[in-house]
């Protein structure tokens, strides 16, 4: 029996941006994934602040942008919708959550590289790296090979479930699109046109 390879691909989404579709696109392509849901989270545990933008617009944004990219392993989950008690979300729940739904699949999880080089502060890494495998995406400003590892002290067999892709070079970030969405840029190019459509007919980040 052939396994689906699922990815989930969390983020905060604030906005989805064009460095999150390249990161999912490169990884669907170089590891040949049947699915990658696009997963916005409620509550981030490790960000102090709240995101700018609501779950529901996150959300929507998600699936303008997914819909936009037209790639049929592309899809928008709101597995990490937020907790109704308001307790953040943790990847180890979720990964568990996914594994109970779909037992034959081999799950992976993408991250950008600044992301999963804070894995000892994630809970349960351990577990972690049991339930899926990782799929680690290059960032400028972020080297991203052996040495940058070594703080997380895996184990032979944990390296093994981990991938290193560095072959993405996006410069862009959600914070720094808020920062000049705020100061009236639209920010042509690193949006997805739906999505700046989005911002500006809900009055976003302003
Ligand atoms: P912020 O700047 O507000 O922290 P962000 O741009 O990092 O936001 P997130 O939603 O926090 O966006 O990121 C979700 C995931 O995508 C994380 O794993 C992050 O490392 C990764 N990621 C985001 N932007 C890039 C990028 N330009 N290149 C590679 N990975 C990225």
């Amino acid at each position: 029996m052939v396994r689906m390879r699922v990815a989930l691909f969390g983020g905060t989404f604030d906005p989805i941006h064009r460095g999150h579709l390249a990161l999912a696109s490169a990884a669907a392509s170089a590891f040949a994934l049947d699915r990658v849901l696009f997963a916005p989270v409620g509550r981030q545990p490790l960000k102090a602040e709240s995101p700018a933008a609501t779950f529901a617009d996150r959300l929507e944004m998600t699936r303008l942008a997914v819909a936009s990219a037209a790639d049929p392993s592309f899809a928008v989950s709101s597995v990490d919708a937020p907790r109704p008690d308001g307790a953040p979300n943790y990847t180890v729940d979720t990964l568990a959550a996914l594994a109970r739904e779909a037992p034959a699949a081999t799950l992976f999880v993408l991250t950008g590289a600044d992301s999963f080089l804070t894995l000892r502060n994630w809970r349960s890494p351990a577990q972690l790296l049991a339930l899926a495998e990782w799929i680690v995406v290059s960032r400028p400003e972020f080297p991203l090979s052996e040495p940058q590892l070594a703080p997380l002290a895996l184990t032979p067999a944990q390296r093994t479930r981990i991938h290193l892709l560095t072959t993405v070079h996006e410069d862009v970030s959600a914070t720094e699109l808020r920062r000049r969405l705020r100061a009236g840029d639209p920010c042509p190019g690193l949006l997805p046109l739906a999505v700046a459509a989005y911002i500006q007919a809900h009055h976003l980040y302003r």
